[in-house]
């Protein structure tokens, strides 16, 4: 198997090739051979597995995906990786490449054609200008059982972060809503080539198999959260009352009373199961 992250080989192969780091699609490409070797473990997969890579570049992840999974299947949007990748992991007779935009697929319908009898589970080093786009439809797909990523370490703080932190945000409760995360570990700028300006972080998202919160409107449930964060450190009635006009300020102060919350509370101080309550109080007025 040919060592893509060795910059000795790397570097040769690209060159033959033509190719040059395209910043426009989130080229950071791994150098650092342990990385993938590591999300490939965190991740879970085994050979009853069927993952999707988003991205795969020139394979080093795909590389340790493939020695473990039943099945992979890549989606990479730039085509100039063809050839590189059919020397790289064109040796793998359990992978199948989707030359694709992953935002333009699909996603639950291709997991059930590519992984029938299989448990799916998502794995990535993500591109970094798409990351919540991508992660959003792997979550709204509602199809994987495990989803682990490498994305940028504020992103990975965001999404495992706690009610009442400076990063917990209505991207953290939306993750939070699918699935558990767990922060793996820190990738340094170093172990990519080109070198972003940033740490990076693996985590992995457990999806739920069961929502425990009754949530009876799950479009009013997302409406409530980013409207309860739409204005940081203001009383959450006048979030709520902006997200809501037909609510007015009068009836969301009646909707944060009638849940039994302080007048005064802040949205960003509430968990899942508070947001679950005010968006079943005000579903049940805006009928
Ligand atoms: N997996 C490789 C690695 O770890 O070295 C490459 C990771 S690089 C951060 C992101 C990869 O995603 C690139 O290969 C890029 O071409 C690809 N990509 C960017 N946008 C994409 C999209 N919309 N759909 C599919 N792949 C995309």
């Amino acid at each position: 198997m040919i060592n893509v992250c060795d910059i000795q080989v790397m570097k040769p192969m690209l060159a033959q090739h033509g190719f040059h780091f395209s910043k426009a699609k989130g080229q950071n490409f791994l150098i650092s051979s342990w990385v993938p070797e590591q999300i490939a473990l965190d991740s879970g997969v085994d050979e009853n597995t069927g993952v999707l890579e988003i991205g795969p570049g020139i394979g080093p992840l795909t590389q340790q995906l493939c020695l473990r999974a039943g099945k992979v299947c890549a989606v990479e949007v730039d085509n100039r990786l063809k050839p590189i990748l059919a020397q790289t992991v064109g040796e793998f007779e359990n992978l199948e490449i989707i030359w694709d935009d992953v935002l333009k697929l699909d996603v639950p319908a291709l997991v059930r054609e590519k992984f029938p009898g299989l448990r799916p589970a998502a794995c990535a080093n993500l591109p970094y200008y798409i990351t919540s786009p991508i992660l959003t439809a792997l979550l709204e797909a509602e199809c994987f059982d495990q989803v682990t990523v490498m994305v940028q370490k504020e992103v990975a703080q965001r999404i495992a972060a706690r009610p009442g932190t400076g990063d917990y945000s209505a991207f953290t409760v939306f993750c939070q809503y699918y699935a558990e995360p767990e922060l793996l570990f820190d990738v340094p700028a170093h172990c990519f080539m080109p070198q972003p300006k940033v740490t990076s972080a693996v985590i992995t998202l457990r999806v739920r198999k069961e929502r425990p919160w009754n949530v009876e409107d799950q479009n009013i449930f997302f409406r409530t959260v980013r409207a309860s964060f739409a204005m940081r450190r203001k009383k959450l009635s006048n979030g709520l009352a902006s997200g809501f006009p037909q609510l007015g300020k009068d009836g969301a102060a009646e909707v944060i009373a009638a849940c039994g919350f302080d007048e005064n509370v802040r949205g960003e101080t509430l968990g899942i199961p508070e947001f679950a309550k005010l968006s079943n109080e005000i579903a049940r007025r805006l009928k």
